[in-house]
Protein backbone atom coordinates (compact mmCIF):
# COMPACT_ATOMS: atom_id res chain seq x y z
CA UNK A 1 0.00 0.00 0.00
CA UNK A 2 1.14 3.52 -0.68
CA UNK A 3 2.01 5.79 2.00
CA UNK A 4 1.04 9.43 1.20
CA UNK A 5 2.25 12.27 3.45
CA UNK A 6 -0.23 15.31 3.81
CA UNK A 7 1.53 18.49 4.17
CA UNK A 8 -1.48 19.76 6.35
CA UNK A 9 -2.12 16.61 8.67
CA UNK A 10 1.89 16.16 9.00
CA UNK A 11 1.82 12.83 8.99
CA UNK A 12 2.04 9.63 6.30
CA UNK A 13 -1.85 7.81 5.90
CA UNK A 14 -2.86 4.84 3.52
CA UNK A 15 -3.60 5.92 -0.38
CA UNK A 16 -7.31 4.85 0.00
CA UNK A 17 -7.71 8.34 2.17
CA UNK A 18 -6.54 10.40 -0.81
CA UNK A 19 -7.98 11.60 -4.22
CA UNK A 20 -6.08 12.02 -7.35
CA UNK A 21 -7.14 15.61 -8.46
CA UNK A 22 -5.58 16.32 -11.45
CA UNK A 23 -2.45 18.34 -12.55
CA UNK A 24 -1.08 21.04 -10.55
CA UNK A 25 0.22 24.79 -11.09
CA UNK A 26 -2.95 25.38 -13.55
CA UNK A 27 -3.35 28.98 -13.84
CA UNK A 28 -6.44 30.45 -15.16
CA UNK A 29 -6.22 33.19 -17.09
CA UNK A 30 -7.75 36.69 -15.85
CA UNK A 31 -8.48 37.45 -19.67
CA UNK A 32 -10.07 34.55 -19.72
CA UNK A 33 -13.44 36.08 -21.80
CA UNK A 34 -11.52 37.34 -23.90
CA UNK A 35 -9.83 34.10 -25.13
CA UNK A 36 -10.57 32.22 -27.95
CA UNK A 37 -12.02 29.41 -28.23
CA UNK A 38 -8.62 27.00 -28.79
CA UNK A 39 -7.29 28.97 -25.98
CA UNK A 40 -9.92 28.25 -23.52
CA UNK A 41 -10.28 24.26 -24.56
CA UNK A 42 -6.87 23.93 -23.98
CA UNK A 43 -6.95 25.56 -20.55
CA UNK A 44 -9.81 23.49 -19.93
CA UNK A 45 -9.12 20.01 -21.53
CA UNK A 46 -5.78 19.62 -22.27
CA UNK A 47 -3.19 17.86 -19.76
CA UNK A 48 -0.14 16.74 -19.55
CA UNK A 49 0.59 12.91 -19.50
CA UNK A 50 3.84 11.67 -18.91
CA UNK A 51 5.79 9.12 -18.64
CA UNK A 52 8.23 9.98 -15.49
CA UNK A 53 7.91 13.19 -12.87
CA UNK A 54 4.63 15.07 -12.83
CA UNK A 55 3.42 17.64 -10.41
CA UNK A 56 -0.61 16.48 -9.30
CA UNK A 57 -2.86 17.71 -7.47
CA UNK A 58 -4.52 15.45 -4.67
CA UNK A 59 -7.21 15.88 -2.07
CA UNK A 60 -7.27 14.29 1.59
CA UNK A 61 -10.58 13.15 1.36
CA UNK A 62 -10.96 10.99 4.18
CA UNK A 63 -9.17 13.19 6.31
CA UNK A 64 -8.39 16.90 6.19
CA UNK A 65 -10.21 17.38 3.45
CA UNK A 66 -7.46 19.48 2.01
CA UNK A 67 -6.02 19.96 -1.62
CA UNK A 68 -2.10 19.71 -1.70
CA UNK A 69 0.11 18.87 -4.64
CA UNK A 70 2.51 16.14 -5.09
CA UNK A 71 5.97 15.79 -7.34
CA UNK A 72 4.86 11.97 -8.40
CA UNK A 73 6.44 9.65 -11.04
CA UNK A 74 3.99 8.24 -12.75
CA UNK A 75 5.99 4.88 -13.38
CA UNK A 76 7.32 3.56 -10.31
CA UNK A 77 4.19 5.59 -8.76
CA UNK A 78 6.59 6.93 -6.09
CA UNK A 79 5.63 10.11 -4.73
CA UNK A 80 8.79 12.92 -3.72
CA UNK A 81 7.39 15.02 -2.07
CA UNK A 82 4.29 17.09 -0.78
CA UNK A 83 3.67 20.30 -0.74
CA UNK A 84 0.66 22.65 0.32
CA UNK A 85 -1.98 24.35 -2.26
CA UNK A 86 -0.70 27.79 -3.25
CA UNK A 87 3.41 26.87 -2.67
CA UNK A 88 5.61 26.85 -5.51
CA UNK A 89 6.73 23.56 -6.96
CA UNK A 90 10.42 22.73 -5.08
CA UNK A 91 13.20 22.40 -7.15
CA UNK A 92 13.44 19.11 -8.72
CA UNK A 93 16.65 18.24 -8.42
CA UNK A 94 16.96 19.13 -4.79
CA UNK A 95 13.96 16.73 -3.94
CA UNK A 96 15.26 13.95 -6.09
CA UNK A 97 18.81 14.65 -4.72
CA UNK A 98 17.88 14.17 -1.34
CA UNK A 99 15.36 11.30 -1.93
CA UNK A 100 17.02 7.59 -1.28
CA UNK A 101 17.75 5.20 -3.60
CA UNK A 102 16.38 7.20 -6.57
CA UNK A 103 16.14 5.80 -9.91
CA UNK A 104 13.30 7.95 -11.45
CA UNK A 105 12.33 6.39 -14.58
CA UNK A 106 11.87 9.92 -16.75
CA UNK A 107 12.57 13.37 -17.40
CA UNK A 108 11.86 15.37 -14.74
CA UNK A 109 9.42 18.16 -15.57
CA UNK A 110 11.28 21.74 -15.40
CA UNK A 111 8.74 24.01 -17.04
CA UNK A 112 5.83 24.85 -15.35
CA UNK A 113 3.26 22.41 -16.13
CA UNK A 114 0.80 25.11 -17.42
CA UNK A 115 2.69 25.30 -20.10
CA UNK A 116 2.41 22.32 -21.52
CA UNK A 117 -1.45 23.27 -22.19
CA UNK A 118 0.25 25.96 -24.14
CA UNK A 119 2.75 23.74 -25.74
CA UNK A 120 -0.35 21.56 -27.03
CA UNK A 121 -2.20 24.33 -28.49
CA UNK A 122 0.46 25.79 -30.71
CA UNK A 123 1.45 22.25 -32.01
CA UNK A 124 -2.44 22.12 -33.01
CA UNK A 125 -2.51 25.34 -34.59
CA UNK A 126 0.70 24.43 -36.59
CA UNK A 127 -1.38 21.38 -37.45
CA UNK A 128 -4.34 23.56 -38.70
ZN1 LIG B 1 -4.68 15.85 5.65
Amino acid sequence: MLLIYCPYCEEERPEIEFRHAGQAHLVRSPDIADQGELEFEAYLYLRQNPKGIIAERWRHIHGCGRFFNAIRDTVSDRIYATYKAGELMPDLDAVLANAPNVAHSGKPLTQPAASAATSALAARKSEA
